[in-house]
């Protein structure tokens, strides 16, 4: 075979393994938007199916051999280069993998996911407890065949930041320490804004009305995506002109719906800007990491949709559609209110500055849960000592604690601290559009958000995966992450709002 023709070869191969993926998320969109309750069984072993012959596709000697060969011709374009040299470094790793081990996670998941609704339903961590050990002693395990150099945690976290470490994650979370939770005491003290208009009723149809028409002046294109009501909100993309999300809302809690959906569509924004089509199924054509799609989701949530120009220019037509909750309410109140500050206890409906204390309460189990140095049943005594140190409130069951998120039930340990990174990334992005986007703060009153999202798809959709984070970051914003971004974008916020 010829190198052109290799090169083809490989893509076809990538395309086919992307097809049965996409084929997938299809799936479990449906389990989560659609399908009856007696429809998981079927689907669960459906999807399973799937999974695995993208799996064996994807680790077949078919494809190795090809990557391996291509790895070593110099006839290939930068793009290409790069697609093949990531690909075989991903082929790698999934190699490590044994079938048992795949299989064992799998079984351990699916009846931990179980065990942990109904943990959470009766406040008893007891039930969850046995299944989460399991897990945890995997995820050991994995560390161990993946390889580390370093903390154990380092291993795992590769699948969400590649290339973070947890010796940068700490030092990320000491400056957060010392200045980011002193401030947000500061704030939450002070700051005591009425919030009572945000819990009065507010019906689905018109909240909807008004989300929709704000993520489509982003950019979300409904010839290329929809919305539907799901538990939890999510994005999932099916094909390069098809990436859906799911939103939640309450008739008493305006915030749910309208945050949600910015970003949602903050996380389509991205997918939709790739280049799928070109690199289908390739790297160049993938969402860099986890982390820095967060970055893109609340890039458009907090920077945007929380800031005070946004309000400037959207509050009239909200209080239009909402006379009577609104009416009397003040442009600068209403601002105020969605940017409360206090600390709560579930991680989900945090505001912009508490969030992060709970991020790194998570952060601090996963590590010390991979190093032994704790075990499963010490979750939740080490879970509410830091809360009441880093939040100063304690849980008074399980359910408003250390049962409150999924994540841990399905394995992912090394997620968590996307959140706050993305945060952080967000704060850096905006900084540097700030500075190369005239008349911003205007733009975002008028929704006028085209130069906007023109600039984030220029300097940051369009490479995919091309360059690690701290690369594109230097590329767009002149330097690595430095939370310093973040910290001065919440001074700024927070000095104006009394
Ligand atoms: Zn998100």
């Amino acid at each position: 075979m010829k190198p052109d023709q290799k090169y083809e070869e490989y893509k076809m191969l990538m395309g086919r393994i992307a097809d049965l993926d996409f084929s997938n998320a299809v799936l479990g969109w449906d389990q989560q938007v659609y399908m009856p309750k007696n429809g998981a069984e079927g689907r669960g072993r459906q999807m399973a199916t799937l999974s695995t012959l993208s799996h064996e596709l994807f680790t077949s000697e078919k494809l190795e051999s090809l990557l391996r060969s291509l790895n070593e011709d110099s006839t290939l374009d930068d793009s290409q280069r790069f697609n093949v040299q990531r690909s075989l470094k991903d082929v790698v790793r999934k190699k490590k993998y044994s079938e048992a081990f795949v299989s064992e996670m799998a079984l351990t998941t699916s009846k931990a996911f179980g065990a942990w609704q109904e943990a959470r339903s009766k406040r008893d961590f007891k039930i969850f407890e046995p299944l989460l050990s399991k897990i945890v002693e995997l995820k050991r395990q994995e560390a161990d065949f993946l390889g580390f150099e370093g903390h154990p945690y380092n291993a795992l976290v590769e699948d969400y930041e590649p290339g973070l470490r947890v010796s940068k994650i700490d030092e990320i979370f000491d400056q957060v320490k010392r200045e980011l939770f002193p401030f947000t005491r500061e704030i939450a003290t002070r700051f005591k804004p009425d919030t009572s208009f945000l819990t009065k009723t507010y019906p689905k149809s018109k909240q909807w009305e008004f989300s929709k028409r704000i993520i489509e002046k982003m950019g979300y294109d409904f010839e290329s995506g929809r919305a539907d009501d799901a538990p939890h909100p999510f994005c999932t993309t099916f094909a390069p002109g098809d990436v859906r999300i799911t939103i939640r809302s309450a008739e008493n809690e305006f915030n749910m719906m309208l945050f949600a959906a910015i970003h949602e569509a903050g996380h389509a924004l991205y997918e939709l800007g790739l280049p799928q089509e070109e690199h289908y199924g390739l790297p160049k054509g993938s969402a860099l990491s986890m982390a820095f799609h967060e970055s893109q989701s609340r890039f458009w949530e907090n920077s945007v949709g929380r800031s005070f120009s946004f309000w400037k220019g959207q509050y009239a037509t909200l209080q239009n559609l909402f006379p009577e909750n609104l009416g009397a309410v003040s442009l600068e109140s209403f601002y105020r209110g969605v940017n409360a500050v206090e600390p709560s206890f579930i991680r989900v409906e945090a505001d912009e500055l508490t969030y992060h204390a709970h991020i790194y309460i998570r952060y601090l189990i996963e590590k010390a849960l991979l190093a032994k140095e704790i075990e499963v049943k010490d979750i939740p005594a080490f879970w509410n000592e830091r809360y009441q140190e880093f939040l100063g409130i304690r849980p008074s069951h399980d359910g408003e604690g250390c049962l409150q998120d999924v994540h841990w039930s399905y394995g992912s340990f090394g997620y968590f601290p996307t959140y706050s990174f993305g945060s952080f990334y967000a704060a850096q992005l905006h900084a540097s559009m700030k500075r190369d986007v005239p008349d911003f703060e205007g733009k975002i009153e008028r929704g006028e958000f085209n130069s906007i999202l023109k600039w984030l798809r220029e300097k940051v959709h369009i490479h995919g995966k091309r360059y690690p984070t701290d690369d594109l970051l230097t590329r767009v914003t002149g330097e690595g992450l430095n939370v310093v971004h973040f910290m001065n974008y919440v001074r700024e916020k927070y000095a104006q709002l009394k």
